[in-house]
Parts: structure tokens; C-alpha cells; sequence
């Protein structure tokens, strides 16, 4: 703990006790440089929020699982780690702000399943495939249809069509089990 007098690193505690709500710790240092002394305060991170996933488990929200995933599904494709961590930090305020302390986990995976579809149609493919279960097979696949449709005349594709046409030949191989 830097010695906010003559910036030393070295500090001994001389005292520690808990503070008012019992939230923190007090602490009275003395820098060893200049003698000086000081008091630091050290607080419990507090959790924002839980996510409620499936069979009503709940667990710390954790941004980096979301930034992993979304990665993993724009892999060599033309998605900037700004964007997604842009996305992420959004949506983890808006969550804050909204105040519910709790959020299922399949809104998360829907948002991000959004977000994806109108960045990039591979990487939207990859992660819808992984995230949504298999048993809905035909639905997603007529959505993936349409969405081919609406992207083929509004837009070019990016990339390269064939890494497309290889996650939809693997859905369908999936499918067949
Ligand atoms: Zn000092």
C-alpha cells in the first residue's frame, strides 16, 4: 500500500478492526520510509447481481464468460474485441441499472444471440447452434433459412461463404443423431 506521504511501498499495520457496518476493515499503517502513518480501508467486492440458470441455480454474474463465449463464436472472424467488450459492458449496466439483482441466464443468451445476428451471420450461426438445444431443431433452422434470405439481398456476405456453408453442413450432421 503506497504511503500517500513520500509514495513508499513498505507499510506495517499497527492496528485493524472492523468499521461501522462491519463491511470493511479498518486498518492504521505506519510507512516505514518516513513513519508517517495512515489508514486504508478494505471492502468486500460487493455482487451486482446472480444469474438464475437453468433448474434455478444461481451464480455470480461473470462478465468474462460472456466475452469468452462470444469469442469463441467471431474465431477468425471480422469482430474487433472492442466491440464485444463494448456489448458486454452495456449490458451488464443495464442490468445493474435496472435494479432486479437477479437475471436469467437464457435473456443473456438471447441478447447475446441478438447481438451476434446483426454483427456477423457465422458467428451468430456458431453460437445459436451451441446455445440453443437441439430438441427445437426445425425452428432454428427455418430461422436460419429466413435469416440467409433477408442477409443474402440486403447484404454481402463477409468472409467467406463456405465457413457459413460449414456450420450449416455441421448443424445438420448434429441433427441426424
Ligand atoms: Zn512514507
Amino acid at each position: 500500500m503506497k504511503c500517500p506521504f513520500c509514495s513508499s511501498l513498505d507499510s506495517k499495520v499497527i492496528d485493524s478492526r472492523l468499521a461501522k457496518e462491519d463491511t470493511s476493515i479498518r486498518r492504521r499503517r505506519e510507512c516505514l520510509s518516513c513513519k508517517s502513518r495512515f489508514t486504508t480501508y478494505e471492502r468486500v467486492e460487493e455482487v451486482e447481481f446472480l444469474v438464475i440458470k437453468k433448474g434455478g441455480v444461481r451464480e455470480p454474474f461473470d462478465r468474462n464468460k460472456i466475452i469468452a463465449g462470444m469469442i469463441k463464436a467471431c474465431e477468425k472472424r471480422p469482430i474487433s474485441m472492442e466491440v464485444i467488450e463494448n456489448f458486454v459492458s452495456d449490458l451488464e449496466k443495464e442490468f445493474q441499472e435496472r435494479g432486479d439483482r437477479e437475471v436469467d441466464s437464457s435473456e443473456i443468451g438471447e441478447r447475446v444471440i441478438n447481438k451476434l445476428y446483426e454483427i456477423d451471420e457465422v458467428a451468430y450461426v456458431r453460437f445459436a447452434s451451441v446455445y440453443r438445444s437441439f430438441k427445437d431443431v426445425n425452428q432454428f433452422l427455418s430461422e436460419l433459412t429466413d435469416l440467409l434470405k433477408e442477409k443474402g439481398g440486403q447484404m454481402k456476405l463477409r468472409g467467406k461463404p463456405d465457413s457459413l456453408i460449414n456450420s450449416l453442413s455441421l448443424i445438420k450432421d448434429k441433427t441426424k443423431k
